[in-house]
């Protein structure tokens, strides 16, 4: 019975903790908490592991061809580099917490019925809730570099108070610069926007302001009293091979060192979130000079293990260049703050924490605010910052230069 309650709790809030304190999240069920008329399509964002039923013998075929290919080209075992090593070290430490953890999904017999089911819900034969949009996805970053970016417009659809988002009458147009403009959604419903013909679902007292990190600085609050006490990070790391090439631009690492990061915390301080790749070169970069650079003291280091809808993980643990796992690195920044007292107010963050989903699109992490908030020093409702976001959610400002991205109503069902 205790273990139908867990799953009660997971169809309701997307979490799923284990009795280790791990905790297997359904993003889709926890972004879905963020709108009052809309769903985030299961088919939308699973697009890797549940790709339409194969019609034919074709698609399985393909798929077993794929992956002989990618067997044939792993390279002969040879001798380690020190950084190599130090890497071997870590996984080692990681690999029998990162076991045990998903020892646990595989025997969570509810949890894994539940998954299987994902691909029965409705949406996966309907089709788009907005069928008649272009299928061309807007590229916001490439419009956002032309000289005309200040001329963009969006249109935001708000309803008026006590009106419902139905009720057409009941709705005020708000037309806005864009680009480099913060743009607030402060109701508590849903607003469409329409941005070049394209529809956006902004959700319930959320923002978004979309720029180059050139503009990132408009983000630092006028006082520290209304900074952010949590601060996520999801940088465009560079990849580590050129064949190997990223859907979006990537920055070399000197520009994430002047990230306004201590600027942007709140008078009580603020917990700093931190997705990491699995490269060794970047976890030592973090920990030498990213978090000293931006008076971040580290806290701990979270795992987030990456699994099929079937439950198993969506590569050998072992594989060198293709772990199915990555890091998230957890700090606490005292903002400006002389008082150097603050820091043992902040709450010591158990190691090696696994966060377990099944992926989304390329790079897209799981929703992770609601997990952390235990951690997060200072005001309530927590005053939440994501950095480089794609989406958005209520109670939290996305930063980046593409925060709509995963907002597109193709993405979304009406309820
Ligand atoms: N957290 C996101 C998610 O879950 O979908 C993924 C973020 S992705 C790792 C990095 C983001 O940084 C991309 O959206 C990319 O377009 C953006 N980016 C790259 N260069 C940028 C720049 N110069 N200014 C602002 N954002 C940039």
């Amino acid at each position: 019975s205790q273990s139908k309650e867990k799953l009660a709790q997971f169809l309701e809030s997307g979490l799923y903790k284990f009795e280790d304190s791990n905790v297997f999240v359904d993003p889709v069920r926890v972004l879905n908490r963020s709108y009052n008329h809309f769903r985030v399509s299961p088919s939308s964002y699973y697009t890797r592991f549940f790709e339409p039923q194969p019609s034919n013998q074709d698609h399985r075929l393909s798929s077993t061809s794929r992956k002989r290919k990618r067997k044939q080209n792993v390279k002969e075992p040879r001798a380690l580099n020190e950084r190599e090593r130090i890497a071997e070290q870590r996984h080692r430490e990681a690999r029998s917490f990162l076991l045990k953890a998903h020892v646990s999904l595989q025997k969570s017999t509810g949890l894994l019925d539940v998954l299987s089911n994902l691909r029965n819900d409705p949406s996966f034969s309907a089709g788009y809730g907005f069928s008649t949009l272009p299928v061309v996805q807007q590229s916001f970053v490439e419009l956002g570099q032309v000289w005309q970016a200040p001329l963009y417009e969006i249109t935001l659809n708000v309803p008026l108070r006590g009106q419902t988002n139905e009720d057409k009458d009941g709705i005020e147009q708000r037309i806005l610069p864009a680009f480099n403009n913060l743009i607030a959604n402060e109701t508590t419903d849903d607003v469409e926007a329409e941005f070049l013909n394209n529809h956006y679902l902004i959700p319930r007292e959320s923002c978004f302001y979309m720029s180059d990190v050139g503009q990132i600085h408009n983000m630092v609050p006028a006082d520290a009293d209304s900074g952010f006490n949590l601060i996520v990070v999801d940088p465009p790391w560079e990849n580590a091979s050129a064949h190997q090439k990223s859907r979006y631009a990537t920055l070399p690492n000197r520009y994430f060192l002047s990230l306004p990061i201590m600027q942007l915390t709140h008078t009580e301080g603020a917990l700093v979130a931190l997705w990491v790749t699995n490269r060794e070169k970047l976890r030592g970069f973090v920990e030498r000079e990213l978090f000293p650079a931006w008076g971040v003291s580290y806290a701990s280091t979270f795992y987030w293990l990456k699994v099929k809808a079937n439950g198993s993980l969506i590569s050998d643990l072992d594989l060198f260049h293709h772990r199915p796992y990555e890091i998230l690195i957890l700090g606490y920044s005292c903002g400006k703050a002389t008082n150097s007292g603050r820091q043992s107010n902040f709450r010591p963050i158990k190691d090696n924490y696994v966060i377990m989903s099944i992926p989304g699109d390329y790079s897209r992490k799981p929703p992770i605010a609601d997990l952390l908030m235990e951690y997060v020093p200072g005001v309530r409702p927590a005053r939440c910052i994501e950095l480089f976001a794609r989406e958005m959610i209520t109670g939290c400002v996305s930063w980046g230069n593409e925060p709509l991205h995963f907002q597109d109503s193709r993405f979304f069902l009406r309820r």
